[in-house]
């Protein structure tokens, strides 16, 4: 018996060590990927379905690996988070998706906002308002076309912090998106308090609601509070038009989703949204 224990002991161990060695190569990488300018953004439409006309565009990050390809956030986000390397993965976003937009609207392109996903420890770091004045003196974006998207998880973190802070970032005229509404748990405190623009209904919500009526009570309720609280809603992740119908009958008319596009590199979102005659 204890042997077995023993061996058990080694084999928790090893599995563990090998855990660690792995978090610690994944890192470097990540390390390695940001020297070498291996992240790249891809951008999704933000789309108002009464006219089908370009309203915003959310920027997402992806790592052009040499050898595995273009990899999703969910791939290493959060290892980025816990190292803290999430930091200067997240100021680059930030920088080049400013720098892509002014650079889109000094080529004719619509004046619309980009958005940009700030992660946990980006949102908290004490910096925080240094670094977004960084990306816009960098880029020379004007403050009104930058969309900061923000978790409600991120503001619980600590709310009269984050309070302050998106006060001050909307003194600068930034705009603020509450991302994945619905998901975290004090939805309705956050949206008293705190000075937001607009909410992000999650994907959730959606996903069933052409056949679940449940689904459609609850984001008929939300776009009804919404307008009365002068706050903006998008709906995420609308794939079909039969999801597009039925968020719409909720009232709500900004969408983003698979249905008008995937995320898409930016030329090819030049070709599909930014040409002359498309907006
Ligand atoms: P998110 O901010 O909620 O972004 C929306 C995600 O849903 C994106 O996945 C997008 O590709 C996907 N999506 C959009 N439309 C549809 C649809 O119709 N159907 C389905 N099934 N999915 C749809 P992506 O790009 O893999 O990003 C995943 C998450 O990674 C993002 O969720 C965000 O939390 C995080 N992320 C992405 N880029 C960044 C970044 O630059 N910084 C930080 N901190 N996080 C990022
Ligand atoms: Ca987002
Ligand atoms: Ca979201
Ligand atoms: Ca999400």
């Amino acid at each position: 018996a204890k042997k077995k224990g023993r061996n058990k002991y080694y084999f928790y161990s090893e599995a563990l060590h090998r855990q660690i060695v792995q978090k610690m190569m994944v890192e470097s990488e990540l390390q390695n990927a940001l020297l070498n300018q291996q992240f790249i953004l891809f951008f999704q439409p933000q789309m108002r379905s009464s006219d089908q006309k370009l309203i915003g565009v959310e920027a997402l990050v992806r790592w052009a690996h040499p050898e595995k390809g273009v990899i999703p956030p969910g791939g290493f986000i959060a290892i980025a988070e816990e190292s803290g390397l999430i930091r200067d993965i997240g100021q680059w976003v930030l920088q080049t998706a400013c720098c892509q937009m002014k650079r889109w609207q000094e080529n004719g392109g619509p004046k619309i906002p980009i958005s940009v996903n700030l992660s946990m420890n980006q949102f908290h770091d004490e910096d925080l308002l240094k670094n977004i004045t960084t990306a816009l003196d960098v880029s020379g974006l004007d403050p009104r076309y930058l969309d900061l998207e923000i978790t409600e998880s991120t503001m619980a973190k600590d709310i009269e912090r984050s309070k302050n802070m998106l006060n001050e970032i909307r003194k600068m005229g930034i705009s603020v998106s509450l991302d994945d509404f619905g998901t975290g748990y004090s939805s309705l405190s956050y949206l008293k308090n705190l000075p937001i623009n607009r909410l992000k209904i999650d994907r959730s919500f959606v996903s069933d609601i052409d056949h679940n009526v449940r689904d459609r009570a609850i984001v008929a309720a939300i776009v009804a509070m919404a307008e009365h609280l002068w706050i903006d809603v998008l709906a995420e992740g609308i794939e079909t038009s039969a999801q597009l119908r039925a968020v719409a009958d909720c009232r709500c008319d900004a969408i983003q989703g698979y249905l008008y596009s995937k995320p898409v590199g930016g030329n090819d979102f030049e070709a599909s949204f930014l040409r002359k005659g498309r907006h």
